[in-house]
């Protein structure tokens, strides 16, 4: 067998230190055949665990087959950012009055900062193959980042539904570039091996019960009712969500592989934290929630991954975290 590499993983190792120049803490190539998913994911809109989140089944059989999203897609450049350091795992305790929001939206809009490097992959890339065509998607094509990332060798995906890097736990976001021209991965990065084992740490701790392994139910999740879903939130719901006013962390929280531990013990590489993360906040002041105009939301909201709120859901989940704090 021929064990000199081939021009296809020769110029995948390139794109992955491309990557790696460009501030991705992750990166990796996947190949773009079917997903293996497809019937845990139709048995999971068939069973309505998506919520009100309609543009899942609208997409599902884009979703499940890439070359639907760029026709011939042959590979999946995949990149991950940290957003917050595994050392950064506990945070300090909110007052009465303050709502916590998830650690993906405290800082900038995600979207912008990995589209900007992304992008400039891509360009390059088009300057080298003319001939390819190059798509970048960033929550903005229907793939399955999660399983490409799986192929990609960036990590595994937990039981709570989550992508896991064995190094560096799962507070990061993922992108990526399909392209129509091959690429192979690296030997060393071959897809990554589920670490979760015997741990049912994040269903233990899941407070509404949302997880079965390796499956959420959007319904429950604090999360989508949080964020995505639009209408009041059922009352048997209300206690659960505790002080969260925007997302939930829970899960990541009580990982093992995101536990806090001292900064010098962290591998650099995989624990460095784009700049363009430092956090702007890390909670709101609920009151002031409540007061809010719509330019006040906007404004407060402004650059910020905080996004899909609207203000009635805002002010929603205000008085929801309010009332629980009130019953303590
Ligand atoms: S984000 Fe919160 S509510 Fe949703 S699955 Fe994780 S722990 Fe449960
Ligand atoms: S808490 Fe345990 S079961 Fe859940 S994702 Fe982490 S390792 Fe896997």
């Amino acid at each position: 067998m021929n064990s000199q590499p081939d021009q296809h993983s020769e110029q995948g190792e390139r794109v992955i230190s491309r990557a790696y120049e460009l501030g991705f803490a992750f990166a990796g190539i996947a190949e773009t055949s079917k997903s293996a998913y497809v019937g845990q994911l139709r048995a999971w809109i068939q069973e309505g665990k998506h919520g009100s989140m309609q543009w899942m089944a609208d997409h599902a059989a884009v979703r499940e087959d890439p070359a639907l999203v760029l026709e011939d897609a042959e590979s999946a450049i995949m990149v991950g950012d940290l957003y917050t350091s595994r050392a950064d795992n506990i945070d300090a305790d909110v007052k009465p009055g303050e709502g916590r929001i998830a650690r993906y939206a405290r800082g900038k809009d995600y979207h912008k900062i990995m589209k900007k490097r992304l992008i400039a992959l891509a360009d390059e890339l088009r300057e080298m193959y003319p001939d390819d065509g190059f798509r970048v998607f960033v929550d903005t094509a229907p793939v399955l980042e999660r399983e490409l990332a799986q192929r990609a060798g960036i990590g595994w995906t937990g039981k709570h539904t989550l992508t896991i890097h064995p190094k560096g736990g799962s507070y990061f976001l993922l992108g990526g570039i399909l392209s129509t021209r091959r690429f192979t991965t690296p030997i060393e990065q071959r897809p990554v091996g589920d670490h979760c084992g015997s741990c049912t740490r994040c269903i233990d701790a899941c407070p509404t019960d949302a997880i079965t392994p390796y499956e959420v139910d959007a319904r429950r999740c604090i999360s989508y009712l949080t964020i995505e879903h639009r209408t009041p939130i059922e009352a048997g719901f209300h206690r659960a969500i505790g002080d969260w006013v925007y997302g939930c962390d829970i899960c990541q929280e009580v990982c093992p592989h995101n536990s806090a531990r001292p900064i010098e013990q962290l591998d650099p590489r995989t624990s460095t934290v784009h700049e363009a993360y430092t956090p702007m906040r890390d909670r709101f002041d609920l009151l002031e929630v409540l007061q809010w105009t719509e330019d006040d939301r906007r404004e407060a909201f402004k650059g910020s991954a905080l996004k899909r709120a609207k203000l009635d859901m805002m002010q929603r989940n205000a008085r929801i975290v309010l009332e629980n704090q009130a019953a303590v």
